[in-house]
């Protein structure tokens, strides 16, 4: 037996590897069948090449646990090293490429993805000790085995192997003792070795040996007899996963499988899919899938798993696609993509940002090839693909250039459209007097019933955006889009949601308004919002009130509500609504005129005290409109002041009456119920009083 010392300068770097990479333990069953995969597919090459001779045997790697010795054994059929090698290869390179990767990223640990690069030496991370036993291609090499606990210090010997290949022997430390488990060794293979080119076997599996039945034609079936039972090998991987096949050999049922296989958990079929297949500048390949994704839940689940050369590296891919695309599901395999380097670094990488590139392009270009050679199927599937598209048209300039031909809005009749087809639909009609096309929205299609009908019933389309992201793509389409603005079919009254023309004057002075404000504001439910009392002169046809909440107070609340905390001002605001009477309405008119007859003596009464007052008011203010401030005597304050005290009073007053009237008026309570209504605001104890006041209105 020979014995060594290994050329480091640290006394033993493994306790050092062990705390450092705790939490990604796990990886050394990663890289020790990484490296059978290796040695099994380089023996595979000199066999073509005619360097090993005859028959390569079963190329099964084998992994096994043995619980009494307490080891993990990983075997392969590959080339083997000869003593030399080892040297070389493990004892040299392999020990100070683990130094090296240690000096390295001590201080940066978490930034680095997976750990590639400590290779063979992960295996120290579970181990007390690790044996290699190994016997090279070479027919004259003779079978040698390494042996080393963790020290600097390894021995190495003669063994006895028959047959080309290599063990690894993991003797498991007391605190890795989870990793004897079978259960976590098989998830662990499933992880990451689920789609490896070679075969991997781990545990058997009982199999119904049909063949010798069919041996023998002659023997009478027995149904009775227990079919002949034998023990197969499990093997845990796929090795030609779909999307290593030429895209033109994979069925569309064959790309579902797929998916399956990849999400076992997932019931939803995906919606389309990607397959993508490059190999210069770049070697990129991988099938990318648009899934049905409906809640945020569902974002959060299945993820874009990232392979190097068919071994599993991670399934967080931020920074190698853009983040829009994380919401597809599916795999990307590159060799081409550095794995050891901090997330930051790998967006500045000249091959990731030509992969990103391809990725967006490929998307883009397959959503366009399915919307004009498949438009129906594309719209079917639209609502769970919008959010998606909206997305990546927020995000990134590109793809909005792209999205652009492709995007479709749906109307509240379910129909769809693209940005430019549905200008000319609305051209013509939803054209205001500035020019502007007004695009007319809801976003629910039952709160907003009444005022979709209205806009309906004029003429007018309106859509449905009632998606998580459409109040920002709104914003950004008015800003992209030429004279194009989005308004909500409620934000006002629908004369006036579309202004052709300057509006017409109200038939109502402005002392009536004043009157009549303090009426209505008698009225208002505080505990649903503020609310500003307005007048116009709408059609007989429509409400004598109408509920409305201006576009722009609701974006800005909606922007309060998504946004982050310097935006919470909006949110805290309260709701302001505009209540617009229609002094035309006939309802209107007579609660006008209800209230004059009502009134005038009491009204009358002060405003006859009011009225000298006023005419003192103005006497004064003539007489000292030219004075500077200083040249007004103290008399003359005094005096202005004294009939300003009068006035306010005498109009308190007033509003004190107007008041009372109003509240006791079931009418005017009547008519603003019924636009709360219809807007869904009037609830609760407001609710049955409405419904038995109609009831009186019935009988009367
Ligand atoms: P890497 O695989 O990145 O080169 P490792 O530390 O994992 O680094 O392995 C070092 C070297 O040891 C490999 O390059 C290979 O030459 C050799 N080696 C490791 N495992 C095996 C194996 N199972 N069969 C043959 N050679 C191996």
């Amino acid at each position: 037996m020979q014995t060594g010392k290994i050329g480091v300068t640290s006394e033993n770097i493994f306790p050092i590897i062990k705390k450092f990479l705790y939490s990604e333990q796990e990886i050394f069953l990663r890289e020790l069948i990484s490296n059978a995969v290796d040695a099994t597919q380089k023996a595979k090459a000199l066999s073509r090449k005619g360097e090993i001779t005859g028959d390569l045997g079963d190329l099964t790697i084998h992994v096994k646990i043995d619980k009494e010795a307490k080891t993990i054994t990983v075997t392969d059929q590959g080339i083997g090293m000869t003593a030399e090698e080892i040297d070389k290869y493990i004892n040299q390179i392999a020990f100070s490429s683990a130094n090296e990767f240690l000096d390295k990223y001590k201080d940066k640990i978490d930034v680095i993805i997976g750990h590639f690069g400590l290779g063979f030496y992960s295996s120290f991370m579970v181990s007390e000790r690790v044996d290699i036993i190994t016997k090279s291609y070479r027919s004259e090499s003779p079978a040698v085995k390494w042996s080393c606990d963790g020290s600097p210090e390894y021995s190495i010997e003669e063994a006895i192997r028959q047959d080309r290949g290599t063990d690894i022997v993991l003797h498991v430390d007391g605190e890795s003792a989870e990793y004897l488990e079978d259960s976590k060794i098989k998830s662990l293979l499933e992880k990451y070795c689920k789609f490896l080119p070679i075969p991997i076997a781990f545990g058997t599996e009982k199999v119904w040996d049909d063949k010798e039945e069919d041996e023998d034609e002659n023997q009478v079936e027995d149904n009775n007899m227990p079919k002949p039972e034998t023990l197969k090998d499990t093997i845990i991987n796929d090795i030609n996963p779909t999307w290593k096949k030429p895209p033109s050999e994979v069925s569309d049922d064959d790309y579902k499988a797929f998916y399956k296989k990849l999400y076992p958990q997932s019931w939803e079929d995906p919606l389309f899919n990607i397959h993508l297949n490059v190999d210069y500048p770049f070697n990129l390949t991988g099938i990318l899938y648009f899934p049905k994704i409906r809640t945020n839940l569902e974002i959060q689940k299945n993820k874009i798993q990232l392979y190097s050369n068919q071994v599993f590296v991670t399934d967080s891919v931020e920074g190698i696609v853009p983040e829009y695309l994380t919401l597809l599901h599916g795999v990307l395999d590159s060799p081409d993509i550095p794995l050891n380097v901090s997330r930051s670094y790998l967006q500045s990488d000249s091959n990731v940002k030509k992969i990103s590139t391809h990725i967006t392009k490929k998307v883009a270009d397959k959503l366009l090839e399915i919307f004009k050679n498949r438009r129906e199927e594309f719209e079917k599937k639209w609502d769970d693909l919008k959010l998606f598209i909206q997305y990546g048209m927020l995000m990134d300039e590109k793809f909005y250039e792209k999205a652009k031909d492709f995007y479709v809005m749906k109307n509240t009749e379910a129909k769809y459209f693209t940005l430019e087809e549905y200008k000319n639909l609305v051209q013509a009609n939803q054209t205001d007097k500035d020019g502007n096309i007004i695009h007319l929205y809801a976003n629910n299609r039952i709160d907003q019933y009444t005022a979709i009908e209205a806009a309906k019933s004029k003429g007018y389309d309106v859509l449905l955006l009632d998606g998580h992201l459409d109040s920002h793509f709104l914003n950004q389409m008015e800003h992209k889009l030429e004279k194009t603005k989005f308004t909500r079919v409620d934000s006002d009254v629908v004369s006036k949601l579309i202004r052709k023309e300057d509006r017409p004057e109200v038939d109502l002075s402005k002392e009536q308004q004043t009157e009549m404000t303090a009426i209505y504001e008698s009225l208002l439910p505080e505990q649903v919002g503020s609310f500003w009392v307005q007048y116009e002169s709408l059609s007989e046809d429509d409400l004598p009130v109408v509920i409305t909440m201006s576009e722009y107070m609701r974006r800005m609340k909606e922007m309060g509500r998504l946004g982050g905390p310097e935006t919470s001002l909006y949110n805290n605001l309260p709701d302001n609504y505009n209540l617009v009477v229609n002094v035309n309405h006939p309802i209107t008119k007579q609660i006008i005129n209800q209230k004059n007859i009502d009134l005038s003596a009491k009204i009358g009464n002060i405003e006859k005290q009011i009225a000298p007052l006023k005419i003192d008011q103005s006497a004064l203010e003539e007489l000292t409109k030219d004075k500077k401030e200083e040249e007004i005597s103290t008399e003359e304050k005094d005096k202005k002041e004294e009939i300003r005290q009068q006035i306010h009073e005498l109009e308190n007053e007033k509003t004190k009456i107007l008041k009372e009237y109003g509240a006791g008026n079931k009418l005017v309570k009547q008519v603003i119920d019924l636009a709360l209504l219809a807007n869904n605001l009037l609830k609760g104890a407001d609710l049955t009083r409405f419904v038995k006041r109609s009831v009186e209105f019935i009988e009367k």
